[in-house]
């Protein structure tokens, strides 16, 4: 069965470099699964998990917004920001996650604030599930 080779890239470097049967992104148009020889494109992400699937085992990415770029035999992700599970520092999430509770709890907050605080609480419980906490 043939693969596709997966990249996933940020500002800080190389996350993940590997091959896999199947890559399921989340784009803002909704999920995407790709297989090899799909066809190219460009999407942009929003923050979700990357699913990296290779015979029954499955890896995920957490990924803060981006883009994916599609070839037949390679999907590239450029992200703000990803971290494998073992990178995730969960107790940072929860803190990250209860300030932009809070935040998003205050009365006294312009609309540019509150957005920040939405994707900051995205971000933050994309982690959470992504380490399984
Ligand atoms: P925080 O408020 O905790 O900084 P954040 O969502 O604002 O969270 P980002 O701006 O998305 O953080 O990321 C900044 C950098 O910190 C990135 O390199 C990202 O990979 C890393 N990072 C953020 N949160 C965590 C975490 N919980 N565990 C490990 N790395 C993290």
């Amino acid at each position: 069965m043939s693969t596709i080779r997966v990249n996933v890239v940020t500002p800080d470097g190389k996350v993940y470099d590997g091959d896999v049967d199947m890559v399921v992104v989340r784009t803002i148009e909704g999920e995407l699964g790709i297989l090899p020889k799909h066809i190219p494109l460009v999407a942009p992400l929003t923050v979700g998990a990357v699913r990296l699937k290779k015979g029954n085992s499955e890896e995920q990415v957490a990924v803060s917004g981006g883009f994916v770029e599609v070839r037949p035999d390679q999907v590239t992700i450029l992200a703000e920001a990803a971290e494998l599970p073992s990178a995730i520092d969960a107790d940072r999430a929860r803190a990250a996650k209860e300030r932009a509770e809070s935040r998003l709890n205050s009365t006294k907050q312009d609309a540019v604030d509150f957005k920040r605080a939405e994707l900051a609480l995205k971000r933050a419980i994309n982690r959470l599930d992504v380490t399984g906490k």
